[in-house]
């Protein structure tokens, strides 16, 4: 593995006994989050504005990306009680902006869309104060599932473009460039007013102009939230990083994008998804 440069070594700043209180919670409702699972260095900074991120519908997804973490497999039934659990631990925690994302689920008729819908409507009706980002899989391009979805008029509906459509077939196997972009220009067509946004990792081998070209295609999309970050290899079964990327890189394509219409842009090293995601939403309004 190549060494890390010295803007990516930041530690985990948390107060560490009050993140095993919130695994305990947790895990006593059967719940993951992304944070823990990704060991992610922004949760300290995260939990304490009150934002965290779910996987919902399992830990085992049916895709194979070479750039995540996530376990691979045949995924078990949809839990009828997550939703309620979701809500539960939402209050808990008193979230001022909740993250909800999935695994792919493949061998679901609707990709877990009805999760959604209700993990959406228990929210609703239990934290009316929180808002809501749905971070989506593909539906394997089923527009029937997106548009029950959308129906329920998240916050923020977010998909991941994740990397430039040359190295698709290398970095995400079974998803393909064109349906993540029409899945994004599809939301707004089914509902205009419903915030959109996406992500981008760099650093596995990508082309500046190819990167630019994505953030072009997203604006076009209708994306108005975009996410860029380094891509950081999990294991050695993993891609590897091919290049570090620089914090003045991420400013150009930071300035980049804002030049092309995004109006909420974070762009640098440690950006995730959901990195600032309640400052990203509420900068909006
Ligand atoms: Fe969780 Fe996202 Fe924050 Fe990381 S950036 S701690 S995954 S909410
Ligand atoms: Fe990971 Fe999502 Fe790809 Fe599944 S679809 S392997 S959860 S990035």
């Amino acid at each position: 593995m190549k060494e890390k440069p010295d803007w990516l070594k930041k530690k985990l700043n948390a107060d560490r006994s009050k993140l095993s209180e919130i695994k305990v919670m947790l895990r006593s409702l059967r719940l993951h989050t992304v944070c823990e699972e990704a060991r992610c260095p922004n949760m300290g900074e995260c939990f304490a504005s009150r934002t965290a991120t779910f996987m919902i519908l399992g830990n085992i997804c049916t895709r194979n990306c070479r750039f995540c973490a996530v376990s691979k497999g045949i995924p078990g039934s949809p839990d009828p009680k997550e939703p309620e659990n979701i809500s539960h631990a939402v209050h808990l925690l008193q979230l001022r902006h909740a993250v909800i994302t999935s695994v792919t689920r493949d061998d679901l008729n609707d990709g877990g869309a009805s999760q959604f819908v209700d993990v959406v409507r228990e929210l609703r009706k239990n934290c009316p104060n929180t808002t809501i980002e749905l971070l989506i899989p593909d539906l394997n391009g089923n527009w029937k599932a997106l548009e029950r979805i959308v129906r329920e008029h998240p916050d923020v509906l977010n998909h991941n473009i994740e990397t430039v459509p040359s190295l698709y077939a290398n970095v995400r196997p079974g998803a393909t460039y064109e349906r993540s972009i029409g899945l994004l220009r599809r939301v707004k067509e089914i509902d205009s007013s419903i915030i959109t946004k996406s992500g981008i990792m760099v650093g596995l081998g990508e082309r500046e102009d190819e990167v630019k070209s994505v953030i072009k295609d997203l604006s076009d999309a209708g994306c108005r939230m975009l996410t860029i970050g380094q891509y950081l290899q999990p294991s050695h079964k993993h891609l590897p990083v091919v290049e570090y990327i620089t914090p003045e890189q991420f400013e150009g394509y930071r300035i980049f994008a804002l030049e092309r219409g995004f109006s909420f842009v974070a762009s640098g090293p440690l950006v995730r998804s959901s990195y600032h995601a309640a400052l990203g939403f509420s900068s909006l309004r």
